[in-house]
């Protein structure tokens, strides 16, 4: 029976707004559901696949199921104002090009690059700007191969939306991968590489290993890790059972362990049922097998698992597949944020729920953590000091190394979503970040974009 199920998903097929229609399970939903997949569909990026839609997730749930919810537009995602402005363009009969300049105004109003990604962090090399490369943390480059900006299946919270929708000068991405050695030659405060998209394993194996075959040979000694950000244990295992570069694919993994370079899957793991299948433990296990460490983060998320236990089972389970649970993220401001927002103090009181249920083994992980533009701010707790209700935060990582580990103190909010919602408590006027944080932005911001500063 299994055998036979994987047999069936195990050739690749997505699923987007052209014919999503053909999915047989999709008459379940009723006629509402349907238009709103398509009017939402316009805006966001949707694509699901044949793992998702036969083995994860639960028809009899639907619409509520979460890994339908993870993957699938609903009317609540967008603004009530955006949904009537694109449904209305839909009902009216426009055009296909009339429907993209609609979408493409309510993708404007969605803070497509939060976090200062395009103004701040792209790095330079000979007076070029690497826009296939980030740099915010001393230690860390990110680099976004060119042929890994799409997915298995896209979520629906995706910050990173704007790579899916075809939005070209919002993109990043590039294929000289001589120059992320040269930068990571010059660089010798760089110990990790990202290699993140989109999803940089969705490429070949021919074309990955190429990359890593040039980042090896130049025998980089600041390189001590490669880091993959990957959601294909999630949304496709099948990259590493059935596909037809299964086998080289971990191959490569092999080689990077071989060369002495610590190789970190970061696998991007919404609820527990993403770990539930044969197809999945058999993945994990695989991967485990070529020497690479797999950890795993997620945001949380209303309407998907914003609930204690959730995460309490998600990290005993990821730790008996031997994988180390790493972040607990709080949902970016864009795209639909609305609908998947978590306040900042319910947030930590989720995140501590689900610790005080698990053993120390699963306590590698942190949170609730946002990736704000001056850097990972962890809220550590809710606290009273001489009557005055606070929240403790700490930089997890800071764009200065030096803010790293510095417990700061915020006026009690709980309305608060994000760091800039947040005001420091004991009357103070800022944050102690503030100044150093205007001195970091004017050093890399171009006249043009002076006026947008944050
Ligand atoms: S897998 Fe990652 S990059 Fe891809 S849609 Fe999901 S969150 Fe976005």
């Amino acid at each position: 029976m299994i055998a036979s199920a994987t047999k069936k998903t195990s050739v690749y097929k997505s699923y987007a707004l052209h014919n999503y229609r053909q999915i047989p399970q999709i008459s379940r939903l009723t006629e509402e559901h349907i238009k709103a997949i398509d009017v939402v569909g316009h805006v966001l990026p949707f694509k699901s696949n044949n793992y998702v839609i036969d083995e994860l997730i639960n028809w009899e749930d639907v619409p509520d199921d979460p890994i339908f919810t993870l993957t699938f537009p609903r009317k609540e995602m967008l603004l009530p104002e955006h949904y009537k402005k694109m449904e209305d363009a839909i009902d009216s009969g426009a055009s296909k090009d009339e429907l993209k300049r609609v979408a493409n105004e309510i993708r404007a109003e969605l803070n497509p690059h939060p976090a200062g990604q395009l103004e701040h962090n792209v790095p330079m090399i000979e007076g070029h700007r690497l826009t296939g490369m980030q740099h915010k943390y001393r230690e860390t480059v990110l680099f976004f191969p060119s042929q890994g900006q799409t997915c298995h299946a896209y979520c629906s919270f995706c910050f990173r939306w704007p790579q899916f929708v075809g939005m070209d000068e919002w993109k990043f991405g590039m294929r000289e991968t001589e120059l992320l050695v040269k930068y990571l030659q010059e660089h010798t405060e760089v110990t990790d590489l990202l290699f993140t998209g989109g999803d940089p394993m969705i490429m070949k194996n021919k074309i990955f290993a190429a990359y890593i075959d040039t980042i090896l040979e130049a025998d980089i000694p600041n390189l001590q890790t490669i880091r993959i950000g990957t959601k294909s244990l999630g949304y496709w295992p099948y990259k590493y059972l059935t596909d037809d570069d299964a086998e080289d694919t971990l191959k490569t993994f092999e080689k990077i362990v071989k060369s002495g370079k610590n190789l970190a899957i970061m696998a991007h793991f919404n609820h527990p049922a993403e770990l539930s299948t044969k197809a999945v433990k058999n993945a994990i296990a695989r991967i485990r097998a070529t020497g690479a460490q797999i950890r795993t983060q997620s945001p949380l998320m209303r309407n998907i698992n914003a609930d204690p236990d959730i995460w309490a089972t998600m990290w005993r389970e990821q730790v008996n597949l031997n994988c180390i649970p790493y972040y607990m993220f709080v949902a970016r401001d864009t795209g639909a944020q609305h609908y998947f927002k978590v306040p900042l103090v319910e947030a930590w009181d989720i995140f501590r729920k689900a610790y005080q249920q698990v053993s120390g083994v699963c306590r590698t992980v942190r949170g609730p953590s946002m990736s704000a533009s001056p850097g990972k701010v962890q809220v550590m707790g809710v606290s009273e000091v001489k009557g005055e209700k606070i929240m403790t935060l700490r930089f997890l990582q800071g764009r200065d190394p030096d803010w790293v580990a510095k417990p700061f103190f915020a006026k009690y909010d709980e309305k608060a979503i994000w760091l800039n919602d947040l005001e420091p408590a004991f009357g103070e006027e800022k944050f102690f970040f503030e100044d150093e944080l205007k001195n970091i932005y004017n050093e890399h911001i171009t006249e043009e974009s002076r006026a947008n500063f944050e």
